[in-house]
């Protein structure tokens, strides 16, 4: 586990601002929630953390560890997106274990590492099944489990739950928060959905155009209904 910090972190792209000066900390193992309308950077932010965009200008530190120039293999840092990229030609099993695969893992720890996955995220009755084979509620917590099986000091999440229906979104939502408190990994988190902010969120951070409008827990963000 590690606390991620951003120092004055902006992004051009060809002279456009996509992001323009942002700085916090996110104290190790909380979960922090970045909204605001769409276009505002939030993306570009968590994309920057991973290390799939470098910064134009700013420091970012994970740990104590600049990593400004460590390139995303690197980083141990986990990433899902909205659209959950598994591969179609593998089974559950193999797209939780690729990512520690790339790395070398033991086959003894892997075998360890998909079962304890899978027993926590409820896919152990999937385990041989291919990615086409599962519904859409399934093939996120697939992608959430390929992600959390490599044991990342920092969880990144673009809109995760968004291209799930309500009822599963609800479902997905619970067992995130239930899978954070157990494993307690630092994590940031985009949506769009106030829900999955309030309830999620240790600290939600509102973008507006590229920059920080506010920063506070989640009652003083949203006003009670
Ligand atoms: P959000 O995730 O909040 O919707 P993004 O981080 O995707 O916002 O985008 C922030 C701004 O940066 C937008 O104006 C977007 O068009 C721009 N942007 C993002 N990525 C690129 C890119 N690769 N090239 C040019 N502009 C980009
Ligand atoms: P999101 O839904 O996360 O805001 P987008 O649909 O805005 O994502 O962007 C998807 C991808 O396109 C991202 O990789 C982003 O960096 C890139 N992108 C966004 N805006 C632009 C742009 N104006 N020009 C080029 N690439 C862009």
């Amino acid at each position: 586990m590690a606390n991620v910090r951003l120092e004055g972190i902006k992004r051009r792209f060809n002279n456009v601002s996509a992001i323009e000066d942002i700085s916090f900390e996110v104290p190790d193992g909380q979960f922090w929630v970045l909204v605001g309308p769409s276009g505002c950077g939030k993306s570009t932010v968590l994309r920057t953390i991973a290390g799939l965009e470098s910064a134009t200008e700013g420091n970012l530190y994970i740990g104590d560890v600049l990593v400004n120039n460590i390139p995303a293999r690197h980083r141990d840092v986990a990433m899902v997106f909205q659209n959950y990229a598994l591969y179609p030609h593998m089974t559950v099993a193999e797209n939780i274990a690729f990512g520690l695969q790339m790395r070398k893992v033991e086959a003894k720890i892997i075998r360890e590492r998909v079962q304890v996955v899978a027993q926590s995220l409820a896919l152990e009755h999937l385990l041989d099944r291919k990615p086409k084979q599962l519904s859409g509620g399934q093939q996120q917590r697939v992608a959430l489990g390929r992600a959390i099986a490599r044991q990342p000091q920092v969880f990144l999440l673009d809109e995760p739950l968004s291209n799930l229906d309500a009822q599963l979104r609800d479902d997905t939502r619970v067992e995130l928060k239930q899978l954070h408190q157990k494993l307690g990994i630092t994590t940031i988190y985009v949506t769009h959905d106030q829900t999955e902010a309030m309830t999620l969120g240790d600290r939600i951070v509102v973008l507006e155009r590229g920059r920080i409008q506010q920063i506070g827990a989640p009652g003083s963000i949203y006003a009670k209904p």
